[in-house]
Formats: C-alpha cells, sequence, structure tokens
C-alpha cells in the first residue's frame, strides 16, 4: 500500500476504472475510488463571523452547546431556536426583519421561552475568537455569547462530478450530497463515497462509520467482481 499526499485536482474514467490527476502532475489509475473528500460549510457573510466560526459562531448545537451552555445565546436559524432551549434558558431567535411567523409558531417559541428579535442584523462583535454581541443595523446591538447560524453543504470541488457521480436533490442541509446506496456506492460502478460528501448526518463518528463501510464494500466489489460474483457498486457486469 503507498499512501500519498496532496489534492486530486481532476479526474475521468477510462475502460479500465479510474484516472485521477494529482496537483503534483503525475497520474493515478484505481478500479474503484472511494470519495472521502467532505464538504464546504457555507454560512450566512455576516460581518465578525468568520473569525468566530467553529468557536462562538457554530452550526451545531451538539458539537459546541455544551462549551456555551448557561450562557445567553442567540439564533439564526429558525429551526435551532428550540433545540438550543435544551443548553441555556436564554435563547433569542433572531429574524433579521420583520419576523415570518405564524401566530402559531410565534406562541411555540414564546411558551419555550425563547425571544424573538426582528431587528436587521449587521454583524457581531467580541475580542478574538469570543463572542459578546450581535450588533444590529439601527447601532444597537444584543449581547450573548454563542450564536447558532444555518449552514449548508456544499461538495468541495468538481471531482465527483467530473467522476460521474449523481447528487441528490438539494435539501436544507445539503446542497449536493453524493447519491449512495446502503453499501455508499454511488450511481458510478465501482465509484463509492463517505462522510459528509456522501450525505451523512455530518459528525465524526458518523464519517468514521460509513468510511469504515464503504471501505469494506469497495474490498468486497474487488473480490467478488472478477469472479463473476455482484456485489454493490461493482456495477452491472463488472469483471475487474
Ligand atoms: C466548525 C465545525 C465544527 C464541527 N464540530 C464537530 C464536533 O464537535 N463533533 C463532530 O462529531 N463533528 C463535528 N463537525 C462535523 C465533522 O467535522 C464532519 O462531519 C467530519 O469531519 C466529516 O468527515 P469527512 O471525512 O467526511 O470530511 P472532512 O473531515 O472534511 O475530510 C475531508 C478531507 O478530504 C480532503 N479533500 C477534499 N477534496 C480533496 C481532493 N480533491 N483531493 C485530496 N483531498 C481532498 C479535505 O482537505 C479534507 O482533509 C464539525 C464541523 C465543522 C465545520
Amino acid at each position: 500500500m503507498e499512501l500519498r499526499s496532496g489534492e486530486a485536482l481532476s479526474g475521468g474514467r477510462d475502460e479500465a476504472g479510474f484516472v485521477l490527476e494529482p496537483a503534483d502532475g503525475s497520474t493515478q489509475t484505481a478500479r474503484r475510488v472511494l470519495l472521502a473528500t467532505g464538504m464546504e460549510y457555507r454560512y450566512p457573510p455576516l460581518e465578525g463571523i468568520a473569525e468566530r466560526w467553529g468557536r462562538s459562531v457554530f452550526h451545531c448545537p451538539f458539537c459546541h452547546g455544551w462549551e456555551h451552555r448557561d450562557q445567553p445565546l442567540a439564533v439564526f436559524d429558525r429551526g435551532g431556536a428550540l433545540m438550543l432551549t435544551a443548553w441555556s434558558d436564554d435563547v433569542t431567535l433572531l429574524t433579521n426583519g420583520p419576523a415570518d411567523l405564524t401566530s402559531e409558531d410565534r406562541g411555540r417559541l414564546e411558551a419555550a421561552g425563547v425571544a424573538i428579535d426582528e431587528r436587521s442584523i449587521a454583524g457581531v462583535r467580541g475580542p478574538g475568537g469570543t463572542l459578546t454581541a450581535v450588533t444590529f443595523t439601527d447601532g444597537s446591538e444584543r449581547p450573548c455569547g454563542g450564536l447558532l447560524i444555518a449552514v449548508t453543504l456544499h461538495q468541495r470541488s468538481t471531482l465527483a462530478a467530473q467522476l460521474g457521480a449523481v447528487s441528490t436533490e438539494p435539501g436544507p442541509l445539503f446542497a449536493d450530497a453524493l447519491a449512495v446506496d446502503a453499501a455508499y456506492a454511488t450511481s458510478v460502478p465501482g465509484l463509492f463515497a463517505a462522510g459528509d460528501a456522501a450525505g451523512v448526518m455530518p459528525s465524526l463518528a458518523n464519517a468514521v462509520a460509513s468510511g469504515n463501510t464503504a471501505a469494506a464494500m469497495v474490498v468486497m466489489s474487488l473480490t467478488t467482481a472478477p469472479r463473476g460474483l455482484s456485489a454493490s457498486g461493482a456495477g452491472p457486469g463488472a469483471t475487474r
């Protein structure tokens, strides 16, 4: 086995399988490819978010909620407001302008103790990677120690598309996750995908688990296809 570092810049398919072109100018051929390329997490382009991303501004209450428990928290993601009440009694939903909320939804939020702030957001501020307040376009601000924001996950490059992999329909979280079956086989025979790139619920444990299964399926398809047996991901009639 050889472990190579570097970015796979481009790729394609030929009669033997796949051809990948790493950044060092070489060529790598393979009968199977397992894409574990992750996703780019895109968040709203608000002033001050980038410096605090993954620290005091975050997308996942399970990843960051404990560190910010019992602090005043703001949420720029309607779906996350109720969930965040598991970590703090001081949660405010930011609507960034007049709230598009039904009276029923407003009642549910208020019943859960979630405040609703309809001011237009300018950005966030605080020393270093910390957060002390959300600022508004009218010059006012709201003190808070953590901000939950909505993100969408996008493929980091066109590599999967170059290899012919089909994506699932865009959803609220994944913009273009790769379509895979239960064995993490994509729509292209011999091409597998795992982790965030394959639309698995984003977490380290899920990425590892899906990679573990996908790797086993790669080995299975490599050992069964040449013997005339079918395995998920090998593709119809595969003999290599
Ligand atoms: C800010 C933040 C905080 C998080 N906190 C947590 C947490 O606390 N707990 C938790 O369980 N999860 C957390 N997650 C989610 C978790 O990080 C992901 O679900 C997980 O890392 C996905 O693993 P992956 O292997 O699919 O992708 P990644 O971890 O993104 O790894 C993909 C790798 O592939 C490389 N790559 C991409 N394209 C190419 C290419 N063309 N050629 C070569 N290499 C390439 C990338 O550089 C990267 O190193 C967090 C995510 C974010 C953004």
